[in-house]
């Protein structure tokens, strides 16, 4: 592999078709990346098997390619980093589950869904419950008699200090992750990688050097930066960007099956896809339909907005 060069990357989770707003982070995410001369690699996160299905991640790569999104390396079309399922890549997340383990910061947990999520339990603003840390300290006794009855999850010991970066779009971020977060997951009892493993161990095993994704994953990152330094791993550099949001203020998901992107593929062309997206995201001064490539030049992450996006509907209807 080149070092020195970008390397970002496009991380989707097959369990739907693409729609609007993933549209708008992968095309942020490629600009990013091509307009320094970098590379892109593509892997799919499809660890939760009841949702993931290989026909979504091809339906997806199918659609990166129908938008001109072209990737160097990864999805089916493989590479040196392989392989780029996550489904295909448990050995490393056990790997770095023990790692964490004989630092003595893993323990085992048997709280409920109902336990945690008690109206009783602490929230953070957006909404998560902070692990109020139930079964930090059972003795190894106890631990052994509850697995008797459950079997446990995996969760992390997070430190009574700030954890701060700096988001090359956002600007600074902080948290104190035993006061905003608590210890979080690292395996849930059925078995299930949390997201924070395995992308922290996924995108420093592909040597990407910047992540490009939605605002939502923000709070995301101190967890990210602090499973970073545990595990003696060089973190990404973090551009967060604003994330589309309708009339109403709700963001933009799959379930609004109409911005789907066979739904918008229906009155546009992929061209005029991209130049609508790019005229949300300031790169592009009207609406005209752009391919990426035509976008490359003029890139800028201080043209882009920062602030979550109102979508004019009858832009794209
Ligand atoms: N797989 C996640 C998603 O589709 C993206 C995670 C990330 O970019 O870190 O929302």
């Amino acid at each position: 592999m080149t070092s020195g060069a970008e390397r970002g990357r496009f991380a989707p989770s097959p369990s739907g078709r693409m729609h609007l707003g993933n549209l708008f982070t992968s095309l942020l995410a490629w600009l990013s990346a091509k307009a320094s001369g970098g590379r892109v690699v593509l892997r799919i996160e499809d660890l939760d098997a009841g949702r993931c299905t290989r026909a979504c991640g091809d339906q997806l790569e199918e659609d990166y390619r129908t938008l001109g999104l072209f990737w160097d390396e990864g999805g089916s079309a493989g590479g040196p980093g392989g392989p780029y399922y996550q489904s295909e890549r448990e050995e490393r997340y056990i790997a770095a589950l023990e790692t964490l383990r004989e630092k003595g910061l893993v323990y085992p947990c048997f709280c409920t869904r109902a336990q945690l999520h008690a109206a009783s339990a602490p929230h953070r603003e957006d909404g998560q419950a902070i692990y109020p840390g139930a079964c930090r300290d059972l003795t190894p006794d106890q631990a052994a008699e509850r697995a008797k009855i459950r079997p446990p999850a995996d969760r992390l010991r997070v430190p009574d200090r700030e954890i701060a970066f700096e988001d090359g779009h956002l600007g600074p971020y902080a948290e104190n992750l035993a006061r905003d977060c608590g210890d979080f997951l690292l395996r849930r009892s059925d078995g299930l990688w949390a997201y924070q493993l395995a992308v922290v161990v996924d995108d420093a095993a592909m040597q990407v050097t910047q992540v490009v994704r939605g605002s939502d994953l923000l709070s995301s990152t101190p967890r990210q930066l602090y499973l970073y330094g545990l595990l003696g791993l060089t973190p990404p550099k973090f551009y967060h960007v604003p994330l589309l949001l309708s009339s109403d203020g709700r963001r933009l998901s799959k379930r609004d099956g109409d911005l789907s992107l066979d739904a918008l593929l229906l009155r546009s062309t992929p061209e005029e896809l991209i130049g609508k997206l790019a005229y949300l995201a300031g790169l592009n001064p009207s609406a005209r339909p752009r391919t990426p490539e035509s976008l490359l030049a003029e890139f800028d992450w201080e043209r882009v907005p920062k602030k979550d996006l109102f979508v004019p509907l009858g832009l794209f209807f």
